[in-house]
Protein backbone atom coordinates (compact mmCIF):
# COMPACT_ATOMS: atom_id res chain seq x y z
CA UNK A 1 0.00 0.00 0.00
CA UNK A 2 1.12 3.81 -1.16
CA UNK A 3 1.23 6.52 1.79
CA UNK A 4 -0.74 9.36 0.35
CA UNK A 5 1.07 12.28 0.55
CA UNK A 6 -0.50 15.25 1.10
CA UNK A 7 -2.00 16.44 -2.14
CA UNK A 8 -4.16 19.74 -3.71
CA UNK A 9 -6.90 17.29 -2.90
CA UNK A 10 -9.30 17.71 0.01
CA UNK A 11 -8.81 14.30 2.03
CA UNK A 12 -11.90 12.32 1.69
CA UNK A 13 -13.37 11.75 5.36
CA UNK A 14 -15.90 8.95 5.91
CA UNK A 15 -18.73 9.49 8.31
CA UNK A 16 -20.75 6.37 9.87
CA UNK A 17 -23.77 7.39 11.61
CA UNK A 18 -26.80 6.09 11.35
CA UNK A 19 -28.48 9.44 12.36
CA UNK A 20 -28.29 11.81 9.34
CA UNK A 21 -28.93 15.21 11.48
CA UNK A 22 -25.62 14.41 12.56
CA UNK A 23 -24.21 13.46 9.68
CA UNK A 24 -25.16 17.00 8.12
CA UNK A 25 -24.29 18.65 11.58
CA UNK A 26 -20.44 17.96 10.58
CA UNK A 27 -20.40 18.50 7.41
CA UNK A 28 -21.95 21.55 7.54
CA UNK A 29 -19.44 22.03 9.99
CA UNK A 30 -16.30 21.52 8.51
CA UNK A 31 -17.66 21.40 4.84
CA UNK A 32 -15.06 23.12 3.07
CA UNK A 33 -12.14 21.27 4.25
CA UNK A 34 -13.11 17.73 3.36
CA UNK A 35 -14.56 15.51 0.84
CA UNK A 36 -16.94 13.54 2.62
CA UNK A 37 -18.27 10.02 2.24
CA UNK A 38 -21.35 8.27 4.48
CA UNK A 39 -22.26 5.45 5.61
CA UNK A 40 -25.17 4.20 8.41
CA UNK A 41 -24.41 0.73 8.83
CA UNK A 42 -21.44 -1.66 9.71
CA UNK A 43 -21.27 -3.51 6.28
CA UNK A 44 -21.31 -0.10 3.92
CA UNK A 45 -18.85 1.04 6.37
CA UNK A 46 -16.74 -1.87 6.09
CA UNK A 47 -17.02 -1.97 2.17
CA UNK A 48 -16.58 1.79 1.79
CA UNK A 49 -13.48 1.59 4.41
CA UNK A 50 -11.86 -1.55 1.70
CA UNK A 51 -12.60 0.57 -1.95
CA UNK A 52 -12.11 4.01 -1.09
CA UNK A 53 -9.77 4.15 1.66
CA UNK A 54 -10.75 7.38 2.89
CA UNK A 55 -7.90 9.30 4.77
CA UNK A 56 -10.25 9.38 8.31
CA UNK A 57 -12.83 7.64 9.31
CA UNK A 58 -15.59 9.58 12.08
CA UNK A 59 -17.63 7.20 14.16
CA UNK A 60 -20.37 7.41 16.27
CA UNK A 61 -19.60 4.23 18.52
CA UNK A 62 -23.26 3.67 19.00
CA UNK A 63 -24.94 2.79 15.80
CA UNK A 64 -27.77 0.12 17.01
CA UNK A 65 -27.12 -3.41 15.46
CA UNK A 66 -23.56 -2.31 14.44
CA UNK A 67 -20.23 -3.77 15.76
CA UNK A 68 -18.19 -0.83 16.36
CA UNK A 69 -14.97 -2.78 16.93
CA UNK A 70 -15.15 -5.02 13.17
CA UNK A 71 -15.50 -1.00 11.93
CA UNK A 72 -12.39 -0.16 13.82
CA UNK A 73 -10.56 -3.05 12.94
CA UNK A 74 -11.10 -2.55 9.09
CA UNK A 75 -9.34 0.83 9.73
CA UNK A 76 -6.96 -0.36 11.61
CA UNK A 77 -5.73 -2.99 8.59
CA UNK A 78 -5.89 -0.07 6.66
CA UNK A 79 -3.54 2.08 8.19
CA UNK A 80 -6.47 4.71 8.03
CA UNK A 81 -6.93 6.63 10.99
CA UNK A 82 -10.14 6.97 13.10
CA UNK A 83 -11.92 9.55 15.25
CA UNK A 84 -14.78 8.00 17.57
CA UNK A 85 -17.80 10.25 18.62
CA UNK A 86 -19.42 9.53 21.60
CA UNK A 87 -22.06 10.17 23.97
CA UNK A 88 -21.86 11.90 27.22
CA UNK A 89 -20.54 9.23 30.36
CA UNK A 90 -19.12 6.82 27.53
CA UNK A 91 -15.53 7.99 28.63
CA UNK A 92 -15.09 4.75 29.30
CA UNK A 93 -16.56 2.86 25.64
CA UNK A 94 -14.42 5.67 24.02
CA UNK A 95 -11.12 5.02 26.19
CA UNK A 96 -11.61 1.16 25.51
CA UNK A 97 -11.40 2.19 21.39
CA UNK A 98 -8.08 3.92 21.66
CA UNK A 99 -6.84 1.15 22.95
CA UNK A 100 -7.91 -1.38 20.31
CA UNK A 101 -6.51 1.31 17.95
CA UNK A 102 -8.58 4.45 17.06
CA UNK A 103 -6.65 7.36 17.14
CA UNK A 104 -8.94 10.18 19.00
CA UNK A 105 -12.23 10.42 20.29
CA UNK A 106 -14.48 13.56 20.04
CA UNK A 107 -17.88 13.71 22.58
CA UNK A 108 -20.95 14.52 20.77
CA UNK A 109 -21.83 17.47 22.75
CA UNK A 110 -18.64 19.26 21.44
CA UNK A 111 -18.67 19.04 18.24
CA UNK A 112 -17.61 22.65 16.68
CA UNK A 113 -15.60 23.50 13.57
CA UNK A 114 -12.80 24.02 15.87
CA UNK A 115 -13.05 20.88 17.54
CA UNK A 116 -13.90 18.76 14.51
CA UNK A 117 -11.31 20.52 12.13
CA UNK A 118 -8.12 19.97 14.56
CA UNK A 119 -9.42 16.17 15.69
CA UNK A 120 -9.55 15.40 11.99
CA UNK A 121 -6.65 17.32 10.72
CA UNK A 122 -4.52 15.36 13.38
CA UNK A 123 -5.57 11.89 12.90
CA UNK A 124 -5.03 12.27 9.10
CA UNK A 125 -1.37 13.15 9.92
CA UNK A 126 -1.24 10.31 12.18
CA UNK A 127 -2.36 8.21 9.75
CA UNK A 128 0.11 9.72 6.65
CA UNK A 129 2.85 8.61 9.45
CA UNK A 130 1.54 5.58 10.11
CA UNK A 131 1.59 4.64 6.93
CA UNK A 132 5.13 5.48 5.84
CA UNK A 133 6.27 3.82 8.76
CA UNK A 134 4.74 0.53 7.47
CA UNK A 135 6.72 0.88 4.45
CA UNK A 136 9.71 0.83 5.52
CA UNK A 137 8.90 -2.23 7.72
CA UNK A 138 7.92 -3.42 4.33
CA UNK A 139 10.98 -2.61 3.32
CA UNK A 140 13.08 -3.71 6.11
CA UNK A 141 10.64 -7.16 5.97
CA UNK A 142 11.86 -7.48 2.56
CA UNK A 143 15.67 -6.81 3.20
CA UNK A 144 16.05 -9.44 6.11
CA UNK A 145 14.02 -12.02 3.81
CA UNK A 146 16.79 -11.52 1.37
CA UNK A 147 19.45 -11.32 3.77
CA UNK A 148 17.74 -14.53 5.64
CA UNK A 149 17.41 -16.13 2.33
CA UNK A 150 20.92 -15.84 1.48
CA UNK A 151 22.45 -16.87 4.74
CA UNK A 152 20.52 -20.26 4.43
CA UNK A 153 22.76 -22.49 2.16
CA UNK A 154 26.28 -21.31 3.85
CA UNK A 155 24.97 -21.99 7.38
CA UNK A 156 23.57 -25.28 6.08
CA UNK A 157 27.02 -26.14 4.54
CA UNK A 158 28.70 -25.08 8.19
CA UNK A 159 26.30 -27.53 10.04
CA UNK A 160 26.80 -30.25 7.54
CA UNK A 161 30.85 -29.82 7.23
CA UNK A 162 31.56 -29.48 11.11
CA UNK A 163 29.40 -32.90 11.33
CA UNK A 164 31.51 -34.55 8.85
CA UNK A 165 34.80 -33.46 10.91
CA UNK A 166 33.25 -34.53 13.66
CA UNK A 167 32.73 -37.97 12.28
CA UNK A 168 36.17 -38.12 10.43
CA UNK A 169 38.02 -37.00 14.07
CA UNK A 170 36.15 -38.73 16.74
CA UNK A 171 38.93 -41.21 17.25
CA UNK A 172 41.62 -38.91 16.94
CA UNK A 173 40.39 -35.55 18.50
CA UNK A 174 41.42 -34.03 21.64
CA UNK A 175 38.17 -34.29 23.99
CA UNK A 176 38.70 -30.62 24.69
CA UNK A 177 38.60 -29.74 20.67
CA UNK A 178 35.85 -32.61 20.27
CA UNK A 179 33.71 -30.34 22.54
CA UNK A 180 34.67 -26.98 20.68
CA UNK A 181 33.41 -28.84 17.56
CA UNK A 182 30.36 -29.53 19.27
CA UNK A 183 29.60 -26.77 20.52
CA UNK A 184 30.14 -24.74 17.11
CA UNK A 185 27.68 -27.21 15.61
CA UNK A 186 24.70 -26.37 18.40
CA UNK A 187 25.44 -23.05 17.76
CA UNK A 188 25.26 -22.85 14.17
CA UNK A 189 21.68 -25.22 13.77
CA UNK A 190 20.94 -22.45 16.43
CA UNK A 191 21.51 -20.13 14.03
CA UNK A 192 20.12 -21.57 11.05
CA UNK A 193 16.76 -21.94 13.09
CA UNK A 194 16.85 -18.38 13.64
CA UNK A 195 17.35 -17.57 9.84
CA UNK A 196 14.56 -20.25 9.11
CA UNK A 197 12.03 -18.38 11.62
CA UNK A 198 12.91 -15.38 9.68
CA UNK A 199 12.35 -16.93 6.58
CA UNK A 200 8.75 -17.89 8.01
CA UNK A 201 8.22 -14.59 9.36
CA UNK A 202 8.73 -12.77 6.09
CA UNK A 203 6.91 -15.53 4.34
CA UNK A 204 3.72 -15.56 6.83
CA UNK A 205 0.85 -14.12 5.66
CA UNK A 206 1.70 -13.59 2.22
CA UNK A 207 -0.39 -16.58 0.44
CA UNK A 208 -1.58 -15.42 -3.10
CA UNK A 209 -3.87 -19.25 -3.67
CA UNK A 210 -7.64 -18.22 -3.25
CA UNK A 211 -9.15 -19.27 -0.06
CA UNK A 212 -10.88 -22.39 0.37
CA UNK A 213 -12.95 -23.79 3.02
CA UNK A 214 -10.90 -25.20 5.95
CA UNK A 215 -11.92 -27.32 8.83
CA UNK A 216 -10.42 -25.48 12.06
CA UNK A 217 -11.22 -27.98 14.42
CA UNK A 218 -9.04 -31.24 12.06
CA UNK A 219 -6.93 -28.65 11.94
CA UNK A 220 -6.29 -28.42 15.97
CA UNK A 221 -6.71 -32.05 16.23
CA UNK A 222 -3.54 -32.22 13.57
CA UNK A 223 -1.86 -29.75 15.73
CA UNK A 224 -2.19 -31.52 18.67
CA UNK A 225 -1.49 -34.85 17.44
CA UNK A 226 1.81 -33.43 16.21
CA UNK A 227 2.54 -31.96 19.70
CA UNK A 228 1.77 -35.33 21.43
CA UNK A 229 5.41 -35.57 23.37
CA UNK A 230 5.38 -32.42 24.77
CA UNK A 231 1.93 -33.45 25.67
CA UNK A 232 2.66 -36.24 27.38
CA UNK A 233 5.97 -35.63 28.75
CA UNK A 234 4.40 -32.72 30.72
CA UNK A 235 0.72 -34.52 31.74
CA UNK A 236 -0.99 -31.46 30.00
CA UNK A 237 -4.97 -31.37 29.34
CA UNK A 238 -5.52 -30.45 25.74
CA UNK A 239 -9.94 -29.92 25.08
CA UNK A 240 -10.69 -28.79 21.24
CA UNK A 241 -14.35 -27.64 21.17
CA UNK A 242 -15.99 -27.82 18.06
CA UNK A 243 -14.53 -25.43 15.66
CA UNK A 244 -15.99 -24.07 12.95
CA UNK A 245 -14.98 -24.20 9.02
CA UNK A 246 -13.99 -20.88 7.52
CA UNK A 247 -12.91 -19.29 4.55
CA UNK A 248 -8.98 -19.78 4.69
CA UNK A 249 -5.35 -20.21 4.06
CA UNK A 250 -5.14 -23.68 5.41
CA UNK A 251 -1.23 -23.67 5.73
CA UNK A 252 -1.23 -20.18 7.76
CA UNK A 253 -4.15 -21.01 9.94
CA UNK A 254 -2.65 -24.59 10.79
CA UNK A 255 0.85 -22.47 11.36
CA UNK A 256 -1.43 -20.30 13.81
CA UNK A 257 -3.02 -22.36 15.85
CA UNK A 258 0.18 -24.86 15.94
CA UNK A 259 2.12 -21.34 17.33
CA UNK A 260 -0.71 -20.81 19.83
CA UNK A 261 -0.90 -23.96 20.88
CA UNK A 262 2.41 -24.47 21.39
CA UNK A 263 3.00 -21.38 23.64
CA UNK A 264 0.41 -22.47 25.70
CA UNK A 265 1.75 -25.49 26.56
CA UNK A 266 5.28 -24.05 26.72
CA UNK A 267 5.13 -20.70 29.13
CA UNK A 268 4.05 -23.00 32.26
CA UNK A 269 4.41 -23.76 35.38
CA UNK A 270 1.45 -25.44 36.38
CA UNK A 271 1.75 -29.27 37.67
CA UNK A 272 -0.97 -29.79 34.95
CA UNK A 273 -0.69 -27.68 31.98
CA UNK A 274 -4.61 -27.32 30.64
CA UNK A 275 -4.77 -26.12 27.19
CA UNK A 276 -8.42 -25.15 25.67
CA UNK A 277 -9.25 -24.05 22.32
CA UNK A 278 -13.03 -22.42 21.82
CA UNK A 279 -14.75 -21.01 19.24
CA UNK A 280 -18.27 -18.51 19.49
CA UNK A 281 -19.88 -16.99 16.41
CA UNK A 282 -20.69 -13.18 16.75
CA UNK A 283 -22.45 -11.80 14.28
CA UNK A 284 -20.09 -11.76 11.13
CA UNK A 285 -17.25 -12.88 13.37
CA UNK A 286 -15.93 -16.08 14.61
CA UNK A 287 -13.91 -15.67 17.98
CA UNK A 288 -11.43 -17.92 18.19
CA UNK A 289 -9.69 -18.48 21.79
CA UNK A 290 -7.25 -20.70 22.99
CA UNK A 291 -6.59 -20.28 26.72
CA UNK A 292 -3.86 -21.87 29.18
CA UNK A 293 -3.67 -21.95 32.80
CA UNK A 294 0.18 -20.51 32.08
CA UNK A 295 2.30 -18.20 34.07
CA UNK A 296 0.19 -15.38 31.99
CA UNK A 297 1.36 -12.09 30.49
CA UNK A 298 1.70 -8.25 32.45
CA UNK A 299 -0.71 -5.73 30.66
CA UNK A 300 1.56 -3.48 30.14
CA UNK A 301 3.57 -6.27 27.22
CA UNK A 302 0.54 -7.66 25.87
CA UNK A 303 0.82 -5.68 22.80
CA UNK A 304 4.50 -6.09 21.97
CA UNK A 305 4.67 -9.54 21.98
CA UNK A 306 2.78 -9.65 18.76
CA UNK A 307 5.90 -7.60 17.40
CA UNK A 308 8.61 -9.80 15.47
CA UNK A 309 11.62 -10.82 18.50
CA UNK A 310 9.93 -9.73 21.51
CA UNK A 311 10.56 -12.55 24.66
CA UNK A 312 9.80 -11.71 27.57
CA UNK A 313 11.76 -14.63 28.53
CA UNK A 314 15.67 -15.55 28.61
CA UNK A 315 16.18 -18.46 25.63
CA UNK A 316 17.79 -20.45 28.86
CA UNK A 317 14.08 -19.97 30.65
CA UNK A 318 11.93 -20.81 27.78
CA UNK A 319 13.57 -21.35 24.20
CA UNK A 320 12.00 -19.58 21.23
CA UNK A 321 13.08 -16.96 18.55
CA UNK A 322 10.47 -14.51 19.35
CA UNK A 323 8.74 -14.43 16.13
CA UNK A 324 5.81 -17.01 16.51
CA UNK A 325 3.03 -14.13 17.57
CA UNK A 326 4.61 -12.20 14.90
CA UNK A 327 3.93 -14.94 12.40
CA UNK A 328 0.18 -15.30 13.92
CA UNK A 329 -0.46 -11.81 13.19
CA UNK A 330 0.34 -11.54 10.00
CA UNK A 331 -1.78 -14.78 8.97
CA UNK A 332 -4.57 -13.20 11.16
CA UNK A 333 -4.55 -9.95 8.97
CA UNK A 334 -4.26 -11.84 5.51
CA UNK A 335 -7.63 -13.67 6.70
CA UNK A 336 -8.89 -9.74 7.43
CA UNK A 337 -9.22 -11.24 11.40
CA UNK A 338 -7.48 -9.91 13.99
CA UNK A 339 -5.71 -11.20 17.12
CA UNK A 340 -5.23 -10.32 20.74
CA UNK A 341 -3.95 -11.52 24.31
CA UNK A 342 -6.35 -11.39 27.72
CA UNK A 343 -4.10 -12.09 30.34
CA UNK A 344 -2.35 -11.30 33.86
CA UNK A 345 0.33 -12.27 35.53
CA UNK A 346 0.49 -15.51 36.78
CA UNK A 347 -3.00 -16.11 36.06
CA UNK A 348 -3.19 -17.77 32.63
CA UNK A 349 -3.28 -16.62 28.99
CA UNK A 350 -6.02 -16.47 26.67
CA UNK A 351 -5.26 -15.76 23.05
CA UNK A 352 -8.26 -14.39 21.06
CA UNK A 353 -8.37 -14.22 17.42
CA UNK A 354 -11.19 -13.06 15.88
CA UNK A 355 -12.06 -14.08 11.98
CA UNK A 356 -14.60 -12.82 9.44
CA UNK A 357 -16.90 -15.70 8.98
CA UNK A 358 -17.05 -15.39 5.37
CA UNK A 359 -13.26 -13.72 4.62
CA UNK A 360 -12.73 -13.87 0.95
CA UNK A 361 -8.68 -14.07 -0.23
CA UNK A 362 -6.81 -10.55 -1.78
CA UNK A 363 -4.47 -12.54 -3.56
P1 LIG B 1 8.64 -17.43 21.23
O1 LIG B 1 7.60 -18.41 21.73
O2 LIG B 1 9.48 -17.99 20.15
O3 LIG B 1 9.44 -16.82 22.34
P2 LIG B 1 6.40 -15.81 20.39
O4 LIG B 1 6.37 -14.72 19.38
O5 LIG B 1 5.55 -17.00 20.14
O6 LIG B 1 7.92 -16.19 20.55
O7 LIG B 1 5.99 -15.19 21.78
C1 LIG B 1 6.58 -13.95 22.19
C2 LIG B 1 6.64 -13.89 23.70
O8 LIG B 1 5.31 -13.77 24.24
C3 LIG B 1 7.18 -15.16 24.33
O9 LIG B 1 8.61 -15.12 24.37
C4 LIG B 1 6.58 -15.09 25.72
O10 LIG B 1 7.33 -14.23 26.53
C5 LIG B 1 5.20 -14.46 25.47
N1 LIG B 1 4.14 -15.49 25.33
C6 LIG B 1 3.65 -16.02 24.19
N2 LIG B 1 2.67 -16.90 24.44
C7 LIG B 1 2.52 -16.95 25.77
C8 LIG B 1 1.66 -17.66 26.67
N3 LIG B 1 0.72 -18.52 26.22
N4 LIG B 1 1.80 -17.43 28.00
C9 LIG B 1 2.72 -16.55 28.45
N5 LIG B 1 3.56 -15.84 27.67
C10 LIG B 1 3.47 -16.03 26.36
Amino acid sequence: MLARLPSTQPPCVLIVDDDEVDRRFVQRAVRNQFVFLEADNELLAISLIRTHTPDCVLLDYHIPGANAMAILEACVQSYIPMVVLSGVGNETIAAEAIKSGATDYLPKTMLSQASLTRAITNAIEKGILERLLHEKQQELETFVATAAHDLKAPLRTVVTQCQLAQLLTQETLEPEAQQALATAIMAANSLFDLVQNLLDYTESGRSTKPFEPVDLETLARQVVADLDTIISDSDALVEIAPLPTIQGDATGLRQLLQNLIGNALKFQNHERPHVQVTAVQEEAWWQIRVSDNGIGIEPEVQKQIFQPLTRLHAASAYEGSGLGLAICNKIAHLHQGTIRVESALGRGSTFVLNLPATATSEG
